[in-house]
This record gives C-alpha cells, structure tokens and sequence, in this order.
C-alpha cells in the first residue's frame, strides 16, 4: 500500500476542489517552540504539502526558552484570527511547558491535528469533527486499497491517544464495523493476539517488533511505528519477513508517514468547512 501515491492524489484533489471554489485562501498555521531539527523538518514538510494543495502557510516560531504565557498567548491570537483555519502545534514543547493546557486552547473546528480533548470527545461521541492525523490516514489506505474491514477482526498495537486509541475507535465506527482489540505493552502473548487479526496496526515505536509469527496469512498490516537506527529509518514491522504473508502491507518509510501528512491537508480543509468559510 503505497502512502506517498495516496498522499499525492489527496494533495492534488484539494488542490483541485480549492481551485473550483474560486481559490478562498484557506490557511494551515503551525506554532514551533524552540529548534528541535526533525520537528523543524516536520513543521517545513508540512508547509510544502500545504502550498501544493493550494492552500497559505503560516509559521509561528517562540525561542525555547519562551514561558507558558508567551506560547499561549501565539496560540490565541491564532484562534482568533479568522483567516487561520488550521492550528497545528508541533509536539512535543519543549520542558516545562505545559502541551495540554496549550491544546486546552484550540477550539474543536480548528484542531487538525484532532489532538484536543474536545475534538477526542466528538470521535468518541461520534459528531463531527477532526480526528488524527496518522489513524486516519490507515482508514484512507484501507478504503483505498480496498480491504474489506466490515466484521473483520482488527488489533491495534499501541494505545496512546496520538495513535493506538483514535485507531481503535475508527476501526469501530459504524460504517467502518471492525472488531477491535488495543495491544500494549502489558499485552500476554501478543504474537497470538496479532496472528488473529485480518488488519494490523503496530503503533509500538519498537524496531521489527513485529515478525513473521504475527501475521494472519492475507492479513492487511500498517507499519506506523519509527525507530531511527544507523540504518537509517526503521518501523515496527519486520517488512521483509512479513511481506511474503500479509495480503497488502505498508512500506517504511513511504507508507503511514506520507499520509500522515496528506490527512493533515485534508484535515484543513475540512476546518475551512466547519467554521463555514467554504
Ligand atoms: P507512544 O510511546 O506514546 O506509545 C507507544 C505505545 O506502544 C504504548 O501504548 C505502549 O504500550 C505500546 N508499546 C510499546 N512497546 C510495546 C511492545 N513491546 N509491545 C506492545 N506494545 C508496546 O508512541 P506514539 O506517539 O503512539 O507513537 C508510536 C510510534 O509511531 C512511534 O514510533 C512514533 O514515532 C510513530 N509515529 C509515526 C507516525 C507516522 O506518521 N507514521 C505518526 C505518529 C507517530
């Protein structure tokens, strides 16, 4: 399941969809606090893909050394601009900054990155709203490349409320009718909870932590987890000794990490519909 070609047709559907609305500028604002470099290559990542759907940038950088008033205060004035559709602040904060009461901040059609209690408690509810990135991401893949999920069974490895928890409740949703186990890692035997999955996620952050005796033979498999080795970049799924079994499988990198990032975009332009400017 290739993530960088899906990224790229859902980059260029919103460009399309933009440009038939007659080009509303509609704007991703991201917040960086402090120079952390692979948050700096995410938070630039992000902007290219932005003005490739056709959609405006902005950038808020705070020195890291700025105080909990100093972020909030960048936040707000983000949230009450309504030309800013989208705020994304980039995790995590530096030390001694407080991320929940910064997100705290964020109201519910602005929040792209679906991170916010309030945007958690609409998956949850089930009402309309944005949800994260990553998971969402693994839907769009699963529709797709079109594996049936509908009273399929389905294990999430990793339950952190970035990942492994929206994942859970996404696969769950009506219309979507999976049926769901979260995985962590107090889970017994997780080779024998995996092996029982028609689609798994592994959402671990655990270098080849998931090998050939995971997987259901035909079984969809989404490696989100990153380990950055000497090597180079590593996910969660021994890809080599899997891809043989899997029925469709993810690549690492240029599988959940490309669309990722198109979510994000998507995610953006659905704010634009929430608050009512397209
Ligand atoms: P996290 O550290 O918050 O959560 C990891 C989860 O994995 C925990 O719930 C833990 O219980 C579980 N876990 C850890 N080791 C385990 C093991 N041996 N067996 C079973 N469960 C285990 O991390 P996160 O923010 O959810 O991110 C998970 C991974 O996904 C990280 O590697 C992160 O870099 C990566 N990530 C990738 C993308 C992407 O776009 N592909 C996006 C976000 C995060």
């Amino acid at each position: 399941m290739d993530g960088k070609r899906l990224r790229d047709e859902i980059v260029a559907g919103i460009r399309a969809e933009i440009r038939q609305l007659g080009d509303p500028s509609i704007t991703l604002a991201t917040v960086l606090v402090g120079a952390d470099k692979p948050s700096q290559i995410y938070v630039r990542n992000k902007h290219r893909k932005a003005e490739e759907s056709g959609m405006v940038s902005r950038h808020v950088e705070l020195a890291a050394d700025s105080s909990q008033d100093e972020v909030e205060e960048a936040v707000r004035d983000l949230v009450n601009d309504s030309a800013v559709h989208g705020i994304l602040v980039q995790l995590p904060l530096p030390e001694g900054l407080d991320a929940e009461r910064v997100l705290d901040l964020i109201p519910p059609e602005k929040d792209v990155d679906g991170l916010t209690e309030r945007s958690m408690g609409r998956l949850v509810r089930g009402r309309p709203g944005l949800v994260p990135c990553t998971p969402l991401g693994v839907m769009r893949l699963l529709d797709r490349y079109g594996v049936s999920t509908s009273g399929k069974r389905a294990v999430v490895i990793g339950r952190s409320t970035l990942v492994g928890l929206p994942q859970v409740l996404l696969l769950g949703r009506k219309g979507v009718d999976a049926t769901p186990t979260l995985a962590h890692s107090r889970t017994t035997d997780l080779a024998a909870q995996c092996r029982e999955a028609d689609i798994l996620v592994a959402a671990a952050g655990m270098a080849g932590l998931v090998t050939a005796d995971f997987v259901k033979p035909g079984a969809a498999v989404f490696d989100v987890g990153i380990s950055r080795t000497e090597g180079g970049i590593v996910g969660d799924v021994d890809f080599d000794g899997v891809e043989s079994i899997a029925g469709a499988i993810t690549p690492m990198p240029g599988g959940t990490g490309p669309m990722t990032i198109g979510c994000l975009m998507e995610n953006t332009l659905t704010a634009a519909k929430l608050l009512g400017a397209i």
